[in-house]
């Protein structure tokens, strides 16, 4: 089976070499060590400034989305959400639960998110920003600059959920002044499922963080900075995971971010490329790297997920609610090559 989904995807054979090893013991200086180049080849990777922290979650990507509410925002706060699709929701729902009061910029799908949506909230107070700057659900790619510019202009926390966009498209904390990045393992960064982090700017660190009162023991951000200063998590971490990240921080921060961008851009503009001759839609709003959404006007997009998953051994990613039938995306995450998109295209070709 040939996985075109946006995590878990296809893993390099070094990644899944270390996944049948032993797993070692962790309280060791060796595993400090493997912990402390992770967290400073991870921030390399994010551009995210001098004074900048990175807390690692054995726990998915939601629980990192979650633990910014426990460690950061507050009921005093007013939130701002872009919600362009489910992710979005997810921080609406997790505002909700919190009690803390925001506004949402809801997008059907099909809309672009522009500086006019953002208009009618400048100078009205709001503290931060929470984006999901690659809608996974939609495939749309928000600009990270013009948010940026919007938080910096209105003196906003900026809130980033780049779980399906790190390793596919640009994010850099310090030109974007983000202050927060959350992402986790089973995306681009083409891992197993299991690890999440949360990358913390120096002004949200000294602002926020330092004097937070969260109440949760497992995602409390002091005690994993605390650890953090001599390579530890607090309590036990995925292991084997970790030793399966600090081969890809490695090869990623020897090849530099920009290589690895490249390389999804270029399999997702020759995929685009290769609907548009073969007649399959494709949205015209920005996309991510990480993903094609196609669009199946005549509603038969669940049809031909099956076909291709029972049939062919491809699987498609489906997508949920109203937009279920008329489409399906196209992950361009892990071992993927361009005989594979090929493949996908004469494969639809034969089953629409
Ligand atoms: C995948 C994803 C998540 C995390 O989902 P988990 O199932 O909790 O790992 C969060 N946000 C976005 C934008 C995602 O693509």
């Amino acid at each position: 089976m040939k996985l075109f989904t946006v995590g878990p995807v296809d893993m390099y054979e070094e990644t899944l070499a270390i996944g049948g090893e032993p797993i070692p013991y962790f309280r060791t200086s060796e595993f400090s060590e493997v912990m402390l180049k992770i967290e400073k080849d991870f921030l390399k990777l994010l551009y995210a400034g001098e004074g900048s922290r990175l807390i690692t979650f054995t726990a998915s990507g939601t629980a990192a989305m979650e633990s910014v509410f426990l460690n950061v925002i507050d009921r005093k706060d007013k939130l701002l959400i872009v919600n362009g699709g489910s992710f979005g929701h997810r921080f609406c729902m997790l505002a909700d639960l919190y009690k803390v009061p925001y506004d949402s910029i809801d997008l059907e799908y099909g809309d672009v998110l522009t500086e006019e949506h953002l208009y009618k909230y400048d100078g009205k107070g709001y503290t931060a920003l929470l984006v999901n700057i690659h809608e996974t659900s939609i495939g749309q790619l928000y600009d990270y600059k013009m948010l940026g510019d919007f938080c910096k202009k209105n003196n906003m926390y900026y809130i980033v959920d780049a779980i399906s966009s790190f390793l596919a498209d640009e994010l850099r904390m310090d030109e974007g002044g983000i202050d927060i990045v959350i992402t986790s393992s089973q995306k681009a960064m083409s891992l197993p499922p299991g690890l999440s982090f949360v990358a913390l700017s120096k002004r949200i660190l000294e602002e926020r963080v330092q004097s937070s009162g969260v109440r949760s023991m497992y995602f409390d951000y002091k005690d994993y900075l605390l650890n953090m200063e001599r390579g530890q998590t607090p309590f036990t971490p995925a292991v084997g995971i970790i030793l399966q990240l600090a081969q890809r921080m490695d090869t990623l921060a020897k090849a530099g971010v920009e290589a690895e961008i490249t390389k999804h851009r270029e399999l997702a503009e020759q995929f685009r490329a290769m609907c548009k001759d073969a007649g399959i839609p494709v949205p015209t709003f920005p996309k991510s790297n990480a993903l094609t959404t196609i669009e199946f006007p005549d509603g038969n997009a669940l049809d031909v997920f099956a076909k291709l998953k029972d049939e062919y051994g491809l699987m498609l990613t489906p997508s949920g609610g109203d937009i279920g039938k008329r489409v399906l995306r196209v992950g361009h995450l892990g071992v993927r090559c361009i005989e594979d998109y090929v493949e996908v295209i004469d494969r639809i070709k034969e089953v629409r």
